[in-house]
């Protein structure tokens, strides 16, 4: 990756979040960081949070079609895109029997897909350049059977063996890939997850051998680590920031 460049990252659903953090980091980094989102208010927001270096763009992830169209502007307007952070996602939780076909394919849409999508066109740019690092964020229900997430765990484990399938393509060419898998973070996603089941939350910090949760900002650490040269020669991993909780007993 070039060092004499400023650098350019895309991060999505970096509005709020986990991605709100990561954004953060890059940005107080000094690289300049597009964040993407659907709620232009909470994009604003942002960027008055994170300052000049932030670059807010509001985008569906979900209207495939426009993607290329998306990422040709913003290669056209910064010229280089050197980081990809895949983090926009949506959860649902609810009963196997319940889901039904469109609320399994919208969450696939959103996790999956949108993942696909955006890289493909991202990857078309960074192997002109010939370079480039691409961070996928996984999660606990790729490393282990959660209950009641039926269409989330689908999706976060077929983003690890993409991720894996495409380090191996792409690494040869300068793009390395990558994926976080977080533990449990404190963010809205978790706090209404566990705080509306108190036996799930106890399980969480029965098997979290660190005994506390995450902050955003050990996310945004971990992706600023695998952004840079010093993760030069790391591709194909998920690597878990988690509290050691995907091997807690
Ligand atoms: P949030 O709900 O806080 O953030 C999700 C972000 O994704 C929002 O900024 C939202 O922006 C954006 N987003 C959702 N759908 C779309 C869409 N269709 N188009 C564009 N942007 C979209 O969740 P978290 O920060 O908790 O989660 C971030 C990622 O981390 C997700 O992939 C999640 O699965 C993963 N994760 C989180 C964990 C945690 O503990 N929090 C644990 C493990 C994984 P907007 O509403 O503006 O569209």
């Amino acid at each position: 990756m070039s060092t004499t460049k400023k650098r350019v990252a895309i991060v999505t659903g970096g509005g709020s979040g986990l991605g709100l953090a990561i954004a953060e980091k890059f940005t107080t980094n000094g690289i300049d960081t597009i964040i993407v989102g659907r709620d232009e208010q909470k994009l604003k927001k942002a960027k008055d949070q994170l300052g000049d270096h932030c670059y807010p763009m509001t985008c569906d992830v979900t209207n495939l079609s426009a993607i290329p169209g998306f990422i040709e502007k913003i290669t056209a307007r910064f010229g280089h895109i050197d980081i990809l952070v895949n983090n926009a996602g949506i959860n649902m939780k609810k009963e196997f029997t319940e889901v039904t076909d469109e609320e399994f394919q919208s969450v696939i849409t959103t996790n999956l897909c949108s993942v696909f999508a955006i890289s493909r066109e991202v990857v078309k740019q960074m192997l002109k350049q010939g370079n480039g690092s691409i961070i996928n964020i996984s999660s606990m229900a790729a490393q282990y059977g959660l209950p009641k997430v039926i269409a989330y765990s689908a999706s976060k484990t077929a983003i690890d063996g993409m991720t894996r399938a495409m380090a191996v393509e792409l690494s040869p060419k300068g793009v390395r890939v990558n994926a976080i898998a977080p533990g449990f973070i404190e963010t809205d996603m978790t706090a209404k997850a566990l705080n509306t089941d108190p036996e799930r939350k106890q399980k969480v910090f029965g098997r979290t051998p660190m005994g506390y949760m995450g902050k955003p900002d050990d996310i945004g650490e971990a992706a600023l680590f695998l952004a840079s040269d010093a993760a030069k020669y790391i591709t194909g991993v998920v690597l878990p920031v988690d509290g050691g909780n995907s091997i807690g007993f």
